[in-house]
């Protein structure tokens, strides 16, 4: 097996937005073309870049201040996500510009529905996780340190221009949890925006409001992962807080960023009829009604084998409740075919835009309205970077 992929390699098999084109730790690499070509190589070296947000307490200590479980890191010890090392006083990231996952997905399996439907989102991930939930879906990637699986040697630029060469409109930061590889996010998000390329965070949300804000600024949506509505299912299922993520996502509306929010159902666990209605109605009051929520179905994996999957009959009665909560848009995923994949227009009910599985078809949607009414559908249906 090589130890890298031709940067043609990838671009000649990067045409259109619904390939299930990837390269990850865990997929035999193609070898090398011709030796003229530009490499994508492997690396085993860890990045020694200076983490943003954090503070220097005594005896070389350190006080990550970039999400909210705020680790204290003696010298030559890592923080609780493992990408981040104190190295003698400095704090540092170690997965700047080293991604273990690079896909090109439709936009829609992020799944982002009102965000450029059927266009292609350039999707990369590092190692590391600042939660730990029992039913994570890339736990082969988010529970492990990046010296454990393997790493692209990828810096920003890089990887912004990688995207642009591939065609994709969007930078999807995804699959394990993009906070913990917060600079390399960030520069890469400047990056592909001077190069036409939007940039979309797929996160849990648990992140503090300064770094935020700061990132905000470069991005052109955000998917949340919204877990549950209690802080016992966060504590317990997530090694995480509710709290915070309900501030990162108020932070994120008054940012006036592109937002769609995720609900994973997990039979037993979050699928009561009361928790989802009180969050339908925080979402009604804090975000808005126009939030799209994507509901989705629960399937066994990681350290949740034990439990089923989520009855369709469960999703259709959540959705239900959260519609008569009054948001206007409530999707069921992991379900295709199910018509509440479709997107029907708020005000007149009539079908705008079509889905099958990760395909979109728009079939009233004209100049970001309802063809039959003409009531603006919320949503980025344009380039965010020409507007
Ligand atoms: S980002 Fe990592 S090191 Fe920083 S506080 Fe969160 S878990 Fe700890």
């Amino acid at each position: 097996m090589s130890d890298s992929l031709t940067r043609r390699q990838f671009i000649a098999s990067a045409g259109c937005a619904g390939c299930a084109l990837a390269w990850s730790g865990a997929m035999a690499l193609p070898g090398y073309a011709a030796a003229t070509e530009e490499r994508l190589p492997l690396t085993k070296e860890l990045s020694t870049q200076e983490a943003l947000h954090y503070e220097k307490i005594e005896d070389l200590k350190v006080v990550c201040k970039l999400c909210p479980k705020e680790c204290q890191v003696a010298d030559a010890e890592r923080g609780y996500c493992g990408v981040r090392e104190n190295q003698k006083g400095t704090y540092r990231t170690l997965v700047y510009g080293r991604p273990c996952t690079l896909h090109i997905d439709p936009i829609e399996k992020k799944p982002l529905f009102h965000y450029r439907p059927g266009t292609a989102a350039f999707s990369i991930a590092t190692a590391g996780c600042n939660m730990e939930c029992s039913f994570c879906q890339n736990w082969d990637i988010s529970q492990f340190r990046p010296e454990q699986i393997q790493m692209f040697d990828l810096p920003p630029a890089r990887t912004a221009q990688l995207a642009a060469d591939t065609k994709s409109p969007t930078i999807a930061y995804t699959y394990s949890e993009p906070v913990i590889f917060y600079e390399y996010m960030l520069d890469t998000a400047q990056a592909a925006r001077k190069l036409g390329v939007g940039s979309v965070m797929i996160s849990n949300g648990y992140i503090q409001e300064k770094p935020l804000r700061q990132l905000l600024k470069h991005l052109t949506g955000v998917k949340i992962d919204f877990k549950a509505f209690t802080e016992t299912f966060y504590k317990d299922s997530c090694k995480g807080e509710l709290q915070p993520v309900l501030r990162a996502l108020e932070v994120i509306r008054e940012e006036n960023v592109w937002l769609e929010i995720v609900v994973l159902i997990i039979p037993t666990l979050n699928d009561s009829d009361p928790e989802n209605q009180a969050m339908a109605k925080w979402i009604r009051e804090h975000l808005g009604p126009d939030v799209p929520v994507h509901l989705t179905r629960f399937s066994p994996n990681y350290k949740l084998k034990n439990i089923p999957a989520t009855p369709v009959k469960t999703l259709e009665r959540l959705t239900k409740i959260m519609r008569g909560e009054g948001l206007h848009y409530v999707y069921i995923g992991n379900v295709p075919g199910h018509p509440a994949e479709n997107t029907l227009c708020h005000h007149c009910g009539e079908l705008v835009i079509r889905r099958l599985g990760f395909r979109s078809t728009l079939e009233g949607l004209e100049n970001g309205c309802c063809a039959k009414c003409k009531t603006p559908i919320p949503g980025v249906w344009e380039d965010p970077l020409k507007a």
